[in-house]
C-alpha cells in the first residue's frame, strides 16, 4: 500500500470537494469561485497536444545496446568504443499514415526510431522497417503524405489519391512493393527488422570517413499477417502491436535485434552502379556484406505512456561524434523537419522533457522559452564569447570536409542518367528475394489495393501503375493485370525486355 497523500490542486492546496461543485443552494446554479472545478475542466481541455503529422500511432520501450564487435577502425563514436560496452536506449515504433487512434495492423511502413543516451550526447537513428522510401527528395514529402491521409472532400482514405501519386512517381515502386508484400503488415513490432534507411557516415580517430547503413535484424524471427488476418485483427484488437510489446516486456520476454552495418569507402561510392545516397535504392549485400556491430534489447516498459512515449522526440539531426550525415537528400530534409516538428508539437524546450533529456552535461547559451524547467542556467552568462564562464568549443569534434562534385547549387533531375532506373531493384526484389508464397500474396495484396481506385481518372491511374509493374517484371505486370481484369495488351509498355528490366 502506498503512503497516504492529501488531495491537492495543481498548486498544492489541499481541498475536500472533488466530486461535487459549489452551488447556490443544493439545487441552484454553480458559483464562479469554485476554482477547483475550473482547474479540472480547463486542464482536461488541454490534455491533447498536437499529434504527430506522421507516425502518430506508436509504442515505445527503453532498452540496452551492447557492442559485440570492434569497429573502431571505422568510427570513433564513444558508443562503439569497446566490445561489451552498454548504452541505454529508447525505441519508438509506429505506423506512418494513420491518426493516433488508428489500428496497429494497417498496411503501412513501421517507424523504428531509436535514441541512444551516449556520453557525447543523444544520438537518434530515426528509421523504418524498410531500407528504402517512396521518394528521394524532401520537396515531395508533404504531397506524398497528403495522399496517405484523408480525401479533402470525402474525409476518407482514397486509393485513387495513393495510386495516382505512386503512378506519377515511379521512384516509389521499390517501396510500394515492400509495402504491398506481407512485410507491409507485420505481426508485431517485435517480429520485424529495422533500418537506419538513410546513408550515414562513420568518422574514425584519423578523421577518415566511410559511408554506412544500419540494419537491425529481429531475433524473434520475421512474422507477418496476411492481408485478411490483418484486416480481422483491426476489428478484434486495434492496439495489437502495443499490447504485444508491453506484455512481452512485462513477462521478461525481452525483444532483441542483431545490429549490423554495411560500410562503403568514399572511393567505392564514386563508382558504385547506384547513387549510394538515393533513399529509393539499397546497397546490395553481395557487394557490401553485413558486418556485425552489436545487439539491441528492449527490457523496460515506459512507466507512463504520455510522459515517455508520446513526448519522446527523435531527430536525424542528432548525430554524435564519429557518426555523421551524408548527401542523401531525404536525410538533409529530415535534419530540418524533425526538430521543427518537435518545437511545434512540444515547444522550444522539448529536449528538457525527461525522455528526451541528455543524461550528461548540456552547456550552451540557449535561454528562456515556454516551459523552461531546468533553472535556465541561473546567473551564468547567456552570451558567447564572454569573460566569465569556461565553456569552450572543443576542436577535437571537428569533422573532415565532404568533397563535392560541383561548386554551384543546382537542381538535380530524377530523369538524369544514373537517377532514372526505378525498375531494376524492384525487379530483383520480385524475382530473387520473394518466395512463391510471397509473390502470390504480393499480387493479391496489390490487386486488392488497386481495386479500390475509383473516379474519373481510374483507367489512367491503373494503366500508368501497371506499366511500372511491367517494367519491373513482365510476369508481375501480367499477374496484376489479370487480377484486375485489365487486358495486358493495352497496359503493357510498348517496348520491353524479356528479363523485365529497365525499358526505354
Ligand atoms: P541479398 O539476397 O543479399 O539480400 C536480400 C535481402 O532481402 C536480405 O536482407 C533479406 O533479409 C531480405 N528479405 C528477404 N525476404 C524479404 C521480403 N519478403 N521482403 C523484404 N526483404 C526481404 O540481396 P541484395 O542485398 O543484393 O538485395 C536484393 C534485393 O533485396 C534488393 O533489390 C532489395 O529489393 C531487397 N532487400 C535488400 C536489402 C539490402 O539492404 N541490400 C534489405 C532488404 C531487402 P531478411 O529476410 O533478414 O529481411
Amino acid at each position: 500500500m502506498s503512503e497516504n497523500k492529501k488531495l491537492t490542486s495543481a498548486s498544492g492546496i489541499p481541498y475536500y470537494h472533488n466530486e461535487d461543485s459549489l452551488s447556490a443552494g443544493a439545487r441552484g446554479p454553480l458559483l464562479l469561485q469554485d476554482f477547483i472545478l475550473h482547474e479540472k475542466m480547463a486542464h482536461f481541455n488541454r490534455e491533447r497536444i498536437p499529434e504527430r503529422v506522421v507516425h502518430a500511432k506508436g509504442s515505445g520501450a527503453f532498452g540496452t545496446f551492447t557492442v559485440t564487435n570492434d569497429l573502431t577502425k571505422y568510427t570513433r563514436a564513444k558508443v562503439f568504443s569497446q566490445v561489451g560496452k552498454q548504452t541505454r536506449t529508447f525505441l519508438r515504433f509506429s505506423t506512418v499514415g494513420g491518426e493516433k487512434g488508428s489500428a496497429d495492423t494497417e498496411r503501412d511502413p513501421r517507424g523504428f526510431a531509436l535514441k541512444f543516451y551516449t556520453e557525447d550526447g543523444n544520438w537518434d537513428l530515426v528509421g523504418n522497417n524498410t531500407p528504402i522510401f517512396f521518394i528521394k527528395d524532401p520537396k515531395k514529402f508533404g504531397d506524398f503524405i497528403h495522399t496517405q491521409k484523408r480525401d479533402p472532400y470525402t474525409n476518407c482514405k482514397s486509393p485513387a489519391m495513393m495510386w495516382d501519386f505512386w503512378s506519377l512517381n515511379p521512384e516509389s515502386l521499390h517501396q510500394v512493393m515492400f509495402l504491398m508484400s506481407d512485410r507491409g503488415t507485420p505481426y508485431s513490432y517485435r517480429h520485424m527488422n529495422g533500418f537506419g534507411s538513410h546513408t550515414f557516415s562513420f568518422i574514425n580517430a584519423a578523421n577518415e570517413r566511410h559511408w554506412v547503413k544500419f540494419h537491425f535484424k529481429t531475433k524473434q524471427g520475421i512474422k507477418n499477417f496476411t492481408n485478411d488476418a490483418a484486416v480481422k485483427m483491426k476489428g478484434e484488437d486495434p492496439d495489437h502491436a502495443q499490447r504485444d510489446l508491453v506484455t512481452a516486456i512485462d513477462n521478461g520476454d525481452f525483444p532483441k535485434w542483431d545490429v549490423k552495418v554495411q560500410i562503403m569507402t568514399e572511393e567505392q561510392a564514386r563508382s558504385y552502379q547506384w547513387n549510394p545516397f538515393d533513399l529509393t535504392k539499397t546497397w546490395s549485400q553481395k557487394d557490401f556484406p553485413l558486418i556485425e556491430l552489436g545487439m539491441l534489447e528492449l527490457n523496460e516498459n515506459a512507466k507512463n505512456f504520455f510522459a515517455e512515449v508520446e513526448q519522446s522526440a527523435f531527430a536525424p539531426a542528432h548525430v554524435v561524434d564519429g557518426i555523421s550525415y551524408s548527401p542523401d537528400k531525404m536525410l538533409q530534409g529530415r535534419i530540418l523537419s524533425y526538430p521543427d516538428a518537435h518545437r511545434h508539437r512540444l515547444g522550444a524546450n522539448y529536449e528538457q522533457i525527461p525522455v528526451n533529456k541528455c543524461p550528461y552535461a548540456v552547456s550552451n547559451y540557449q535561454r528562456d522559452g515556454q516551459m523552461r524547467i531546468d533553472g535556465n542556467s541561473g546567473s551564468a552568462p547567456n552570451y558567447f564569447p564572454n569573460s566569465f564562464d569556461n565553456i569552450k568549443p572543443d576542436e577535437s569534434y571537428q569533422q573532415p570536409p565532404v568533397p563535392l562534385d560541383s561548386l554551384i547549387g543546382d537542381f538535380y533531375s530524377r530523369n538524369a542518367e544514373g537517377e532514372n532506373d526505378h525498375y531494376t531493384q524492384p525487379g530483383i526484389f520480385y524475382r530473387e528475394v520473394l518466395s512463391d508464397y510471397d509473390k502470390k500474396n504480393l499480387v493479391s495484396n496489390i490487386v486488392g489495393a488497386m481495386s479500390g481506385i475509383s473516379g474519373p481518372k481510374k483507367a489512367d491511374i491503373v494503366n500508368r501503375q501497371l506499366c511500372h509493374f511491367f517494367r519491373a517484371d513482365i510476369g508481375l505486370g501480367m499477374a496484376i493485370a489479370q487480377g484486375l481484369g485489365v487486358n495486358p495488351e493495352t497496359a503493357m509498355p510498348k517496348q520491353h525486355s524479356k528479363e523485365g528490366a529497365v525499358l526505354a
